[in-house]
Formats: structure tokens, sequence, C-alpha cells
């Protein structure tokens, strides 16, 4: 008997058995590669020595202390070992337990922000962008830009979308080379037509994640941005909850474009899902302001910052940059990105590779030179990640194809730790799981 609420009750689930680097075991003692690490999530891979002696230390001593009266070593050390990786002044950390919860918390933070500094109470909104993943609960999910808004649509927020930054299907019709970076001005369009005195924020993945498959925005788009939030008194919040900790092969993907977010949201890579975490990293001035302020910020969660899932971030972090993961996540990044591109854009039916670092995203179509995609109703998203984890393979399907408006897409995004070797190993099981689909889906043509 299975007594378990599963997420999608109509699908097959495996049950895994261990994991061990970049490899998962099901119960039949199946071996996969974790090629997205969850979702972006196992960035050390698993069952990491390090990690496991430093989950045990702690548990030995105390595993949860509740942060309205205690501090601990632990978050203290996480902390400022946070603060040394994170440019400017984004040197506070407040913690929670994943990443909706920091989208959230960075929503209130935002909002209080205004209320504290200057008592602005009608600043309160944040922009989004369209193809946008923000997290599942209310608040994450008005922000969010995607089919996963659908059946809840009456309970969300009524925060404003702008167009995405995604360059294969650009909304404006243009090509990257010439196109006067169009997506980042229609943030000023739409301040301007809300008024940006009722605007607290703009949030954005710096890569596009779980809606979109690893889109890479124009090397201009950010600084635009963080220009007109500049002018018009709006927090950046950068939402790097996939990309943070070396996923794209910087310690945090704004840093490629020399822009400084006001708030940063991380979780996945902070603790490689060793324990649940998240955070939100602020900047001294939005710290200050609070202190000078009323000196609270009114939110929290019972688990955030227990001291557990602080010390296996410790050791997570430490192991990042001990190994100079980041620096692997580029350069077999970069080698990953370019074998793909030319083993599997001649499929009649891939339609753009993509990606930074290693974080990337296959679009599927069913025209090339049209770009058109697949009907919704065939599925394509889920049939691939059905298909190629038959090849021993595990990719995170993303939104697939949800309104017709883009392809199926799924995204790539293994451990951090892989070797050279092994991103062979990778590229032709991808390549052998593809032909095995173009097979299944010839019909389609
Ligand atoms: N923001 C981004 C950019 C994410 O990728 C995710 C998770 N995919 C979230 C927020 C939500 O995180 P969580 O699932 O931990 O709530």
């Amino acid at each position: 008997m299975d007594n378990v609420f599963y997420r999608n009750i109509k699908k097959e689930y495996t049950e895994v058995d261990r994991g061990e680097g970049i490899y998962l075991y099901d119960t039949d003692g199946n071996r996969y590669i974790d090629a997205c690490s969850g979702a972006a999530v196992s960035n050390l891979g698993h069952a990491h020595p390090k990690v496991l002696k430093a989950m045990a230390d702690q548990a030995e001593k105390v595993a949860f202390s509740h942060l309205s009266r205690w501090t601990s070593a632990p978050i203290k050390e996480l902390a400022n070992l946070v603060a040394g990786l994170t440019p400017g002044s984004l040197n506070k950390l407040y913690l929670v337990s994943g990443g909706s919860e920091a989208t959230e918390a960075a929503l209130k933070m935002a909002r209080q922000y205004f209320l504290e500094r200057d008592g602005k109470s009608g600043k309160y909104k944040v922009i989004s962008r369209w193809k946008s993943y923000h997290g599942n609960t209310i608040g994450a999910l008005s922000m969010t830009g995607d089919k996963r808004r659908k059946k809840y649509a009456p309970l969300l927020l009524d925060f404003p979308h702008i167009a995405p930054a995604y360059c294969y299907r650009c909304p404006f019709g243009r090509n990257p080379d010439t196109c006067g970076v169009d997506c980042a001005y229609d943030l000023e369009r739409a301040l301007k037509m809300e008024g940006s005195d009722t605007v607290a924020a703009f949030i954005a993945e710096p890569v596009g994640g779980a809606a979109c498959g690893a889109i890479v925005p124009h090397k201009d788009y950010f600084r635009i941005v963080r220009q007109i939030c500049d002018h018009y008194d709006i927090l950046v919040i950068d939402d790097e909850v996939m990309t943070g900790f070396g996923r794209t092969g910087a310690m945090f993907a704004m840093e490629d474009w020399d822009v400084v977010p006001d708030l940063i949201c991380a979780a996945k890579g902070m603790s490689a899902g060793y324990s649940p975490l998240g955070g939100v990293i602020a900047k001294d001035e939005i710290y200050n302001a609070f202190k000078q302020g009323s000196g609270a910020f009114v939110h929290g969660h019972t688990y955030g910052g227990n001291p557990l899932s602080a010390a296996v971030a410790v050791a997570v972090v430490r192991t990042l940059v001990e190994q100079n993961l980041a620096a692997n996540s580029r350069n077999v990044g970069e080698y990953l990105l370019t074998q793909l591109r030319e083993r599997l854009l001649p499929f009649w039916f891939v339609g753009d590779v993509r990606g930074k670092g290693l974080m990337q995203g296959v679009e599927l179509v069913k025209s090339k030179a049209t770009k058109e995609p697949f009907p919704v109703y065939l599925g394509i998203a889920e049939k691939i990640t059905v298909t190629l984890m038959k090849h021993g393979i595990i990719v995170y399907p993303g939104s697939g194809n949800a309104d017709g408006e883009n392809g199926d897409q799924f995204l790539l995004a293994p451990p951090l730790i892989i070797t050279k070797d092994q991103a062979d190993e990778l590229i032709e099981a991808m390549v052998s799981g593809f032909a095995d689909f173009e097979q299944q889906i010839g019909i389609y043509r």
C-alpha cells in the first residue's frame, strides 16, 4: 500500500535507493546520471563525505534552536562565508528553509524597506516577467509568470509582468545583435503604466530556469534594468535560487554582467540538497533601514536558520570554494554546451540548445524553420524525459510547452563536481536517447 499524495497522481514514480557522486540508483539496482541534480539542487553530488560528517557532527551537538531567541555558531559562520562571496554591500543573510520562502521573504522585505526608510506605504508591487518561476506559495506564485499560476489565478496578487528576455523567441521579433534590448526597456514601460510610486521591486532570475529551460538574457539586459531601477527608486531582487552558488560558472550569475542587485534570493545550491535551506541576502543599506526604523522584519518560518541546515551549508559552501567548483561549472559547462549543440542540433526536432555554465536547456520544436512547437497534448517534454531515463539520464522537464507559445523544454544541470569524462558519458547517453526518441516521434514530422 502506498499512501503518499503524489504531485502527479497519474505518473509512475521510480523509487530511489541511494546516490553516489553524480549517480542515483533505484531500488532495482539501475544506475542513472543525475543530469539535473534533482532540480539544480545537488551541486556536490550525492553522499559527499565532508557534508555527511558536518551533518552528523552538528546533529550530535544540537539540531534545532528557534530563531526567535537563539543564534548559533553555524548560522554566524554561514552568514560570514556568504558575505565574503557576494558583491558590494550584500552582507546580511536572512535565513529561511527554501526557495519559495526566500522569494516570499524578499517580497515582504522590499515592501517593508520603503516603509522603514521613509514611510512610503504606497510602494508595494513587485514587477516580474513572463516565463519566469519564483516559487509556488501565493506571493511567489504571484510573481511567477508561467502555467503554474493558472489554477490558482483568483488567489494571486495583481502584480505586473513584463516581456521575457527570450532571444530564441524574441517577444519583439528582434535579433539579439541589433535589438536595442527592448525587453529590458519593457520594465520602464511597466513602471510608467503602474506608477513607479506603487512599485517596490523588480524580480528576475539571471538565467531563466524552471519555466523556460535556461534562457540567457542579452549581455546588456541587467545593466539596463539596474539603471532603470536606480532612476525610479526600485529595488532589484536577483532570484538566484537556481543559479546561485556556482551553477552558471560564477558564484552568483549576476556577477558575469557586473551588476549588483539589492537583494539576492538563494536556496538549492546553498545546502546542495543535504538539508532544506534558503536565504535572502540583503545590502547593508537595507538592513540599516530596518535597524534604524522599527528594528524588526515582521516575518519568520519555524525551520529558518536551524543549526543543522546551517552547518550543512557551511560544509557545502566551503567545499564549493575549496574545490573551485564554479570554475569547473564554467569549464565543463562550456565543453558540454559545445558538444550538445554539435550533437543534438542536427536532430530535426531540436530547436535550441542554450545555457550558461552547468545550467543548460534544450527546446524541442515541430519545425526548426518556423519554431512551431509540438501540440501541447503530445506532452513531448514529459515523453523525452521518460525516454532519457531509459537511457540512464535524469533531466528536469521544467514547464514544457504549456500554452503553445514556446517549444517543450528540459533542463540539464548536472552536479558541479562532474568531470569531463563523465560529461562525455552524459553526451553519448543523450545522443542515444535522442536517436531512440526520433524513432518514436517520426509520425509527427
Ligand atoms: N525561484 C527559483 C528561481 C527557482 O528555480 C525555484 C525552484 N525551482 C524557486 C524560486 C522555488 O524554490 P523552492 O522549490 O525551494 O520553494
